[in-house]
């Protein structure tokens, strides 16, 4: 069916949904909008339901052991906010001698960048960024060797945002206590969900951060996050991850105190349960994609841009080990003025420019231009790859 356009930007949101997701939110506002868990009646009973149906989905989809270690977030820059500041912040951290220390890689999204930034600005931390190869994979060896006794979070995109390139977390998650043994392990996993397994039990994730309108084809302000037992042990007074955001839980709350027991003790206010009937709906909807067809335009596109004279690739230069995201540049074009000539004189929507990974782009020589960046789905034809590397093949030439 034609739109009147391409849209290949899937790795900044998924779009179209699939129309389970629209019809699941339309249900939710016609037939249980109350406020979950406010008030025992039927319709913020509907409410709460729903809002439990995607915390189950959430959780089974990256293997937690209990619904209750997901907290729902409005995003994935929310639940990473959560997770650094509840460490840096909290008792993880409180009354050591030594200065606690942090370790990411080169491959991190602005979301954990700029929060380490922040609090190292503040005094409250300092940090080592793990360097990564112009392929987007870090070293899982240089990584861990960075890890020491003063670290206290070690933080590794599951895949970049850029590149697409998916790096070694399981090995890293496997081998990070032997270097770090207080160290928690804070994966983000914007780029991956919904596009490869994830086990937060067996790879030794301590959190885990989710955005629920990319691969999980969800709504916008829609996220989870989930906390393990060593960021958050059932002991209530063992250190625990610190909570800045108190108020209502609708849960039997113990008067002026947050409630102590997961997911209650870190969510409060009103959940955007009209986005969660939504992002259930979307993960229910994921095995019903043609992943292999979301395959086949990855190599298509790796392979058609790479046959175009004035075009360079960045990152691995195969279809293997990596989300649907290529990223490339004309000649000296800069690269929103490349997206910008797509959307005008093409009607096909990529992104372009620097995309909120900048110790990445440094790494691949686009600091200053940045890249395009084009990001295909199993609901593009294979026509509309065509037409996109003609239209790259005519901007080129
Ligand atoms: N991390 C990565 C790797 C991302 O790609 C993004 C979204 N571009 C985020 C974090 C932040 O996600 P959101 O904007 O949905 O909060």
């Amino acid at each position: 069916m034609s739109r009147g356009f391409i849209y290949l930007d899937n790795a900044a949101t998924s779009w179209p949904k699939p129309p389970s997701v629209a019809a699941a939110m339309t249900d939710f506002l016609a037939t249980k909008a109350g406020n979950p868990g406010r008030g025992g009646h039927y319709l913020a009973n509907a409410a709460a339901e729903t809002i439990e149906q995607a915390r189950t989905r959430l959780a089974s989809l990256v293997h937690a052991d209990t619904p209750q270690r997901m907290i729902l977030t409005h995003g994935c820059t929310d639940s990473i906010n959560i997770a650094i500041q509840g460490i840096v912040r909290g008792g993880l951290c409180r009354g050591r001698s030594d200065k606690p220390h942090v370790v990411a890689s080169a491959v991190e999204h602005n979301a954990v960048l700029r929060t380490i930034h922040a609090y190292s600005c503040e005094g409250l931390i300092d940090f080592d960024i793990a360097r990564c190869g112009s392929d987007g994979l870090i070293d899982p060896d240089e990584f861990l060797s960075l890890c020491n006794s003063r670290t206290v979070l070690a933080c590794l995109s599951h895949a970049s945002n850029v590149l697409g390139t998916i790096e070694p977390v399981e090995q890293v998650g496997s081998q990070l206590r032997e270097h770090a043994p207080g160290a928690l392990f804070l994966v983000d996993a914007a780029q991956t969900a919904g596009h490869v397994p994830i086990d937060v039990q067996a790879w030794s994730i301590d959190l885990l951060a989710l955005a629920g309108h990319k691969g999980l084809l969800g709504p916008t302000g829609t996220g989870g996050l989930y906390v393990g037992p060593r960021a958050f042990p059932d002991e209530p007074t063992a250190p625990r991850l610190h909570c800045e955001r108190r108020g209502g839980t609708g849960k039997i709350a113990p008067g002026l105190f947050m409630p102590e027991d997961l997911p209650d003790a870190l969510e409060a206010g009103t959940m955007n349960a009209v986005g969660f009937a939504g992002l259930a709906a979307g993960i229910d909807a994921i095995p019903t994609l043609d992943h292999e067809k979301e395959k086949r335009h990855v190599a298509r596109l790796v392979e058609g841009l790479g046959q175009i004279p004035g075009v360079v690739r960045y990152g691995l230069m195969t279809a293997e080990n990596r989300t649907p995201s290529i990223a490339f540049n004309i000649a000296d074009l800069p690269a929103r003025e490349l997206a910008a000539r797509l959307d005008e004189e093409f009607r096909i929507c990529i992104r372009g420019g620097v995309h909120c990974a900048p110790v990445l782009h440094e790494t691949i020589g686009t600091g200053q231009r940045g890249a395009a960046r084009v990001s295909p789905s199993a609901f593009n034809e294979d026509a509309e790859i065509d037409q996109f590397l003609e239209a790259i093949a005519a901007i080129a030439g």
